[in-house]
């Protein structure tokens, strides 16, 4: 034991008198029992060391022991009064890996709450069903032919089950394309006096500004056939020739969050089941946009949405409600503090926490820790595959050590089109010298098949889509590693040869061998490595 805690009597006057004495955690060991006190993922997360109690006083190295909320919360973890000490940064770290670099309670904590799977119901959308005043709906029944006309484009879309409708003003036309299975068709050309009208029949029934058109707006209205109820998020862009307008449209009949219906393979849904079954801890998903990660939150959320629960989302923008689930709206453009808000969620206790996205490092951080001291957090990152997520986490200035216990599993995913069943043709094909397949699947006369083309799918050969994944689980080894700052490669090699991850190409190709997909489609969405 060191002089300087031979008496502790005097630490805690001078504590009191808000003189902080300093120590160097060099010179000093820790006891194990004194250790106990504070958990690992409470030490992590709030980097401090516990270094000796005396009765209902424990005493605590910390760099800022001003910071009134950590020595709060450390009250209410340990039940003990808390007398801190100032210690640098540097040491607090070197101190934290010596004395708490195993993964032990944070991995070996049961659930308390069985792991139901709720199917989740989701209420409807309410805001900004068209209701229309009667000058509104006076002046627009003169003009039926515009009203046909949008229905018309509507209608189409969801026949052909398109998730956008782009209505471009080009220079001579207007361009009408829609997104189906992810790619953009030119379905319908407007000639360019329906522009006007038809620009502003949407604002109208979005309820925005129709006589604003030099300023992006955004809005939403609800659209009824006899069979479908299909939510419209409208976002209004001013381009060269006009107003650029783009319809999601969000079909809130159709929307099941099941791992099946998302079409994990077998390895993808084991991996989010382990992932899930953890009492607390990150998960992580990663992929540019459109790669399906909302959905994938949505569904992963919906596996733990039990009434025992309590669940909070920040998302930019709401996409679904959720039944049960508290929704935060957040608007990343106009300058709202994300920090701030994510502060005051925490504060309200959820069990389960989803951040849309991590955008910058003080969020990465209030997340991290988050997970540490006992909540499950979901959020996505924007990265190429599942080991890049840790680099980025790295250059966002994060601990290696807070990444390494925080984190229970990366995900990489991407959507690939699924081969339209009426036109699926089989053929042989010879990969044993394609270098661009990985390894284990380079051989002679495999059978892969292919989308003839048909009415059905359009001549496309295609029809919907189904999530690929790389899963990352974070293994006792893999914190390690990250904690002793390996590199990319040392992580994904360990991850591929010990873990059985497998690469986004790799879940892709059996995908493609069981005849779900096409080898070009594979290859246009993944990439090497
Ligand atoms: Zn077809």
């Amino acid at each position: 034991m060191s002089d300087k805690f031979k008496n502790n009597d005097n630490l805690i006057e001078l504590c009191e008198n808000t003189f902080y004495p300093p120590i160097n955690l060099k010179n000093y060991q820790v006891e194990k029992e004194t250790l106990s006190i504070i958990p690992q993922r409470i030490a992590l997360a709030y980097a401090v060391i516990p270094l000796d109690s005396v009765e209902f006083i424990l005493t605590v190295a910390m760099s800022d022991p001003l910071d009134i909320a950590t020595i709060d919360n450390l009250k209410a973890a340990t039940k003990m009064d808390i007398s801190p000490v100032i210690a640098s940064d540097e040491d607090i770290t070197e101190a934290l890996i010596k004395y708490y670099n195993k993964p032990t309670d944070s991995e070996s904590i049961d659930r308390n709450n069985s792991l139901e799977s709720d199917t989740g119901k989701f209420s409807e959308l309410k805001e900004g069903s068209a209701q229309f005043s009667m000058d509104e709906v006076c002046e627009l029944s003169q003009k039926t032919k515009i009203i046909d006309a949008l229905n018309q484009i509507l209608i189409d879309a969801i026949k052909l089950k398109a998730s956008d409708i782009h209505i471009e003003p080009c220079q001579y036309y207007v361009r009408v394309r829609y997104r189906i299975d992810g790619i953009l068709h030119q379905i319908h050309r407007m000639d360019k006096h329906f522009q006007e009208a038809i620009i502003a029949r949407i604002k109208i029934m979005s309820r925005l500004d129709i006589t604003q058109r030099r300023v992006s707006q955004d809005g939403r209205f609800s659209f009824n056939t006899e069979v479908h109820k299909i939510d419209v998020r409208v976002s209004v862009l001013p381009i060269d020739f006009g107003e650029k307008i783009v319809l999601r449209l969000l079909n809130q009949e159709n929307i099941s969050f099941s791992m099946e219906k998302l079409g994990f393979s077998q390895y993808a849904t084991t991996a989010f089941n382990t992932a899930l079954e953890k009492p607390l801890g990150l998960i992580l998903l990663t992929g540019p946009t459109g790669s399906g990660k909302t959905t994938t939150l949505y569904t992963l959320l919906s596996r733990l949405n039990t009434d025992q629960r309590s669940l909070i989302t920040l998302e930019d923008p709401v996409e679904y409600n959720l039944a049960g689930v508290s929704q935060v709206p957040i608007r990343h453009e106009i300058g709202l503090d994300f920090a701030t808000i994510l502060r005051a969620t925490l504060r309200q206790s959820p069990d389960i926490l989803m951040l849309g996205e991590i955008r910058d490092s003080e969020t990465a951080d209030i997340a991290m820790k988050a997970a540490l001291t006992g909540h499950i957090v979901f959020s996505t990152l924007h990265t190429n595959d599942a080991p890049s997520a840790i680099t980025r986490l790295l250059n966002m200035g994060l601990e290696p050590f807070l990444i390494s216990f925080a984190v229970n599993m990366i995900a990489a995913q991407r959507l690939v089109r699924t081969i339209c069943p009426d036109c699926k043709t089989s053929l042989k094909e010879d990969l044993s010298n394609r270098g661009e397949i990985p390894l284990q699947y380079r051989k002679r006369d495999v059978i892969l098949y292919k989308g003839a083309g048909c009415k059905k799918c359009n001549n496309t050969g295609y029809k919907g889509r189904v999530a690929i994944i790389e899963a990352l689980l974070f293994d006792p080894i893999i914190r390690d590693l990250i904690i002793h700052k390996a590199s990319l490669e040392e992580i994904r090699t360990y991850a591929r040869e010990k873990c059985a991850m497998k690469t986004l190409r790799e879940d892709a190709m059996e995908k493609c061998l069981k005849g779900e997909t096409t080898l070009e489609e594979i290859m246009r969405v993944t990439t090497e490595i």
